[in-house]
């Protein structure tokens, strides 16, 4: 249950964003659905480890976080050190694992905010042991994504980490490439990930070596290998509700969590042939109407985004992007979509009446992932947070 302060806190910093010239809506109430959703999939004993970085991947870190702690969630995950700090600074509680690099130099600044560092393999073991500091760390192995981990082929300099007097290991994990893919080799690709991992964790547990809590799956390894029996799962994308539907064997009801609005400022009326936009990159085909929407790349909407066909829906309607996207506006054709006015909203990520844009159709355009494309989200866009 949220409190009444909490709840006039959010409303009176959500007017602001609101009527801004470009911002993101965060329905927490479908956040609180995704978490609900996700727990009933995964086994009981399975907690969420709420991955926070990149500013909640564009749904604003501290406040996702504090919801999160309120609705009972109390693990997360960032990639940096300073992300850490920030959701500690602003109260947050529970364990903070760092995913990424820390800087050896900058581990007083770990302990001090109580944060957890990923060690990324035996030789940053040992020069974080130098510093004769205690020092929370979860382990990670390489099981084959190739990136951060100790590779699992070296059992000797896997046993020696735990072996570390100044590391207090309380955690082991790994990372799959590949689980959100159902094609047969890759399936078996992460079968071996998989087994790889519980024989080293077995390997520790003959020679008395506590591996702490153990996690291998992000949100499509939960669920795609809804079996998985770990400590914690470490879930992003799933809990923003902005999953590829296509690659999930799992039947699941998670609703999306962030919308992206902006305005329309100005219309005008155009002539065939006239020219709109830099590089003269578009030229009216008939005589319309153009609206000109307070929103760029500099926002996140990428600059050649009028190719790929990517329209917005103002009033209920789609109006397609024309010309290159600038870095603070953009323009749309709104020949078609009947008495449109400045201060109109345009919605690039949500629904307006019959229609939805999901944050999937948007990447599945760019050939990138739904993930790619909120945390390009670019730091102008206020969020405002709500509880519907
Ligand atoms: C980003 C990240 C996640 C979260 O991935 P999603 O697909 O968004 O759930 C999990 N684990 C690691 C190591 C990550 O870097």
């Amino acid at each position: 249950m949220i409190a009444e302060g909490v709840k006039k806190d959010f409303r009176e910093r959500d007017n602001i964003s609101i009527n801004s010239r470009a911002w993101a809506e965060v329905n927490l109430k479908n956040l609180h659905h995704n978490v609900v959703e996700l727990q009933r999939i995964l086994p009981r004993t399975c907690e969420i480890m709420a991955v926070v970085k990149a500013d909640a991947y564009g749904h604003g870190s501290v406040q996702v976080s504090r919801y999160l702690n309120q609705v009972g969630v109390l693990n997360f995950a960032v990639a940096t050190l300073e992300e850490g700090i920030e959701l500690r600074e602003r109260g947050i509680k529970g364990n903070i694992l760092i995913l990424g690099y820390t800087n050896p130099k900058d581990i007083q600044w770990v302990i001090r905010y109580q944060l957890i560092q990923t060690v990324l393999d035996y030789e940053y073991a040992k020069k974080l042991n130098q510093y004769n500091k205690k020092v929370k760390v979860h382990v990670k192995l390489d099981t084959g994504m190739g990136r951060l981990g100790e590779e699992i082929k070296n059992i000797e300099n896997i046993i020696n980490i735990y072996r570390c007097r100044y590391l207090d290991v309380c955690g082991t994990f790994t990372h799959l490439s590949v689980s959100d893919s159902l094609e047969p080799s890759d399936i078996v690709y992460t079968d071996q990930q998989i087994n790889s991992f519980y024989k080293v964790i077995g390997t520790l547990k003959l020679k008395k070596i506590s591996p702490g809590k153990i996690h291998i799956q992000s949100s499509y390894g939960v669920l795609n290998r809804p079996e998985l029996n770990c400590d914690y799962a470490r879930i992003g994308i799933a809990l923003y509700g902005a999953l590829d539907y296509e690659n999930i064997k799992v039947k699941v009801n998670l609703c999306p969590v962030l919308s992206l609005k902006s305005r329309v400022v100005a219309i005008k009326n155009i002539k065939r042939g006239q020219e709109i936009g830099y590089g003269r990159n578009y030229i009216a085909k008939r005589d319309g109407k153009i609206g000109i929407i307070s929103i760029g790349y500099a926002d996140g909407i990428p600059r050649t985004v009028a190719r790929q066909g990517i329209y917005c829906l103002i009033n209920g309607s789609r109006a397609p992007i024309i010309g290159n996207v600038c870095m603070d506006q953009l323009i749309v054709d709104i020949t078609k979509i009947g008495n449109v006015k400045p201060d109109d909203i345009a919605i690039f990520i949500g629904e307006s009446e019959n229609e939805r844009i999901t944050v999937a159709q948007v990447a599945q355009r760019y050939d990138t992932i739904s993930n790619e494309i909120l945390s390009r989200i670019g730091h102008r866009i206020k969020t405002a947070h709500l509880l519907m």
